[in-house]
């Protein structure tokens, strides 16, 4: 399915490929579910391809044909491992290695790292040596949904290219294509839960996600009033993994701006009241704790800590 608000994007990306002036390492920011990767993928088609026409991958010749069947040999991507929950230095530096090669087929590689941000110190410095003496014939695309993560050190070596959310109205009506089985009660109600990001919100119709957003915000409802207990809250939400904790920067957010008595919709009054300082605070721990999800910390405890944190916070009032 195509996604019409990357066309000024690629756009942008043939006009300074056309002058020559795209650097080596392009970085597609922003945030979960704006197409970021759909953009990345297009990206090492339009580099690789061998005939591209109108600023587009031919989709025909043998690089494109290669890079449908995942199987290009001078296109490497790197991810986080199954088994692992960042990206290990030792992925890095075969990327780099790679990078250094002939080209098999055309006159370019291209690495692709995705989520940039997963990737853990020791990797982000091997990528470093790499972003410092770039191969001349090799583009590296990092994709990220959190560039500021990353270290500044590679972000100032790294062209910048930032996808946002396209206009409330198209994102709808691309949604309802996307999503036909799907109201538009429900559609509007995804879409302002993912910030306008549509493919966030498809997610969230699709996979059940917007049922488990508002069990999130009624379970903190719950807590606040003594109707529930924080371990039985965490250990289901842990296996969520980082989507609680967006959930919880979320919701935490909403009730702040309750709280100011921000003009907020109806179902925003049951929010507890809450000292607003203390809740900026926890919003700021449930944002930190989202980025050690994909760490090492186990998700259960630092999740039922900061329940806890949350119950006093608002029993005290
Ligand atoms: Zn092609």
């Amino acid at each position: 399915m195509s996604l019409p608000w990357l066309e000024e994007h690629q756009q942008r990306i043939n006009a300074s490929l056309a002058e020559e002036r795209l650097g080596h390492a392009p970085l597609i920011a922003g945030p979960v579910g704006v197409g970021k990767q759909a953009l990345g993928d297009w990206l090492a088609r339009r580099l690789l391809c061998l005939e591209p026409t109108d600023g587009q991958p031919c989709g025909e010749c043998r690089a494109c044909s290669l890079i449908k069947a995942g199987s290009h040999p001078d296109l490497f991507t790197v991810g986080i491992p199954e088994d692992k929950r960042e990206i290990p230095v030792d992925s890095v530096r075969e990327l780099s290695r790679c990078l250094q090669l002939t080209p098999s087929i055309g006159r370019h590689r291209v690495g692709l790292i995705e989520p940039a941000e997963a990737m853990n110190r020791n990797a982000a410095n091997a990528l470093l040596k790499t972003l410092e003496e770039p191969a001349s014939d090799a583009w590296l695309v990092l994709i990220s949904h959190r560039a500021d993560d990353l270290p500044a050190t590679i972000r100032s070596r790294c062209q910048i290219m930032t996808v946002r959310p396209p206009e409330l109205e198209l994102a709808g009506n691309w949604l309802v294509e996307a999503c036909p089985d799907s109201n538009p009660d429900e559609r509007s109600n995804a879409l302002a839960l993912a910030g306008g990001a549509p493919l966030a919100a498809r997610a969230l119709l699709d996979d059940g996600g917007l049922a488990f957003a508002h069990e999130v915000r009624s379970g903190l409802v719950a807590l606040a009033s003594g109707r529930s207990v924080p371990e039985v809250l965490s250990d289901g939400w842990a296996e969520q993994g980082g989507i609680t904790w967006d959930w919880l920067v979320h919701w935490c957010a909403q009730c702040l701006a309750a709280n100011l008595g921000a003009a907020t919709s109806g179902d925003n009054n049951d929010w507890p009241s809450m000292n607003t300082e203390r809740l900026a605070s926890l919003a700021d721990k449930a944002l930190r704790g989202r980025s050690l999800a994909f760490g090492s910390v186990r998700q259960d405890l630092s999740l039922a800590q900061w329940l806890i944190e949350w119950q006093s916070i608002a029993q005290r009032g």
